[in-house]
């Protein structure tokens, strides 16, 4: 296909491909799937070789939220049943960190239900940093707060964080039939906070709400705008109690479709296959890897995810490798970006970000760009299982 073979060349330049690019990749045939797969495992392989990197989830503070967001089993008003608590202590967060460490993660991530933190909340993620990083100095902590207040990236940097997690999710044009309690300007807001304090920025989507392919491409666009270092690609778990509780709209083909073109859009970035991935891709898991370059181990934040030692078995049944501690994730150049406190991530100030020129697309890209996506998925509601072990219970956790 011309079109997979311009991308892979795009891909391999860090080149932009074109918004009819991005699309016509999204309206490929299921016939056409493996030959995508192939093509975007050949950027992924150049950026990233065959290396998986694990992270692992700590839900510090679960549930009570005020916020709306639609999706969220967390949000005001969910009915979902989850497990909900208060801040754990420094010694717990640190306790279920180690757990994910020794499974082989890198990266933690400390997350916190609410709106943003407090200048108090700060203080207490800076305390489980310090119990996190005095049991293992080289695990990455990523901090996944909300919405930060003016000063609290710079305390969080100085406290020990490397990086900061906000995701866009939707596109700026959907975002407020998702949200009412906040605003898509006030998460790129966030986002170039943390970059401006030095943080490597990690921000993402969810797909799966009802969305466009146009809102999709609309979104990851956005994102290579923002520059994050990685790109979290959610797959919308639909939890009963929540107002998109009927959105079943993903097929295993088309979540592969969406992390080939978040590859080609982004091609040197961390591509991270998180939530959802369980529910949504079920036994094509594997072929996922060729696409994503790290996962999350384990558990999710109010949902279970498949057993750690599942997700190690995936990794070297499909002949990839899990990504030490020792080596680093980045392609050197964007490394070396952030070491430096390149601060210019947004506005495409470290990357290329030259739009290529109009390649010839299928007319079907185009025409159906701005209509609802094609295709209900299955309703798989006995693959979601709200999380019952690991942080906030006395059960060991899932690593
Ligand atoms: S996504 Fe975050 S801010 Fe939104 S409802 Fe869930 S916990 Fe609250």
């Amino acid at each position: 296909m011309d079109l997979l073979n311009t991308l892979v060349d795009k891909g391999l330049r860090r080149e932009l491909p074109t918004r009819e690019e991005a699309l016509a990749v999204l309206a490929t045939s299921d016939d056409e799937l493996l030959d995508v797969v192939a093509a975007a495992g050949k950027v992924r392989r150049k950026w990233f070789g065959r290396r998986v990197k694990l992270n692992y989830l700590v839900n510090l503070k679960s549930g009570l939220c005020p916020e709306d967001c639609s999706y969220c089993s967390q949000r005001l008003g969910s009915t979902t049943g989850i497990l909900k608590y208060t801040w754990l202590k420094p010694e717990e967060a640190s306790q279920a960190a180690a757990a994910g460490v020794a499974g082989g993660a890198k990266r933690v991530c400390l997350v916190a239900s609410g709106r943003g933190p407090t200048d108090r909340d700060v203080d207490r993620v800076t305390r489980t940093i310090e119990a996190i990083k005095e049991q293992n100095e080289d695990v990455e902590v990523c901090a996944c707060l909300g919405l930060l207040s003016a000063g609290q990236a710079e305390r969080l940097r100085a406290a020990g964080a490397d990086a900061y997690n906000h995701n866009l999710n939707t596109s700026e044009a959907t975002y407020g039939g998702i949200t009412t309690t906040h605003t898509y300007a006030d998460r790129v807001d966030t986002v170039q906070q943390a970059q401006a304090a030095g943080m490597s920025a990690c921000s993402g989507l969810i797909a799966g709400m009802g969305e466009t392919d146009a809102d999709l491409v609309d979104v990851v666009f956005s994102l290579r705008e923002l520059d994050p270092d990685s790109v979290p690609v959610n797959f919308l778990i639909p939890f009963e109690g929540t107002p998109l509780a009927k959105e079943w709209n993903l097929t295993p083909q088309r979540a592969l479709r969406i992390l080939a073109m978040v590859r080609f859009v982004c091609p040197d970035v961390e591509v991270r296959l998180a939530g959802g991935r369980e529910v949504h891709l079920r036994s094509m898991q594997p072929l996922a890897l060729h696409l994503a370059n790290s996962i999350f181990l384990g558990d999710y934040l109010t949902s279970e995810g498949q057993e750690g030692k599942a997700d190690l078995a995936m990794i070297e049944d499909a002949g990839f490798e899990v990504e030490g501690a020792d080596t680093t994730t980045l392609p050197e150049h964007r490394a070396d970006a952030l070491a430096g406190g390149c601060g210019g991530h947004g506005g495409g100030g470290c990357g290329p970000c030259g739009d290529g020129g109009a390649e010839a697309v299928p007319e079907t890209a185009v025409a159906e760009a701005g209509a609802p996506a094609a295709g209900a998925g299955e309703v798989r509601t006995d693959l979601v299982a709200v999380r019952r072990r690991g942080a906030g219970t006395d059960l060991p956790p899932n690593a």
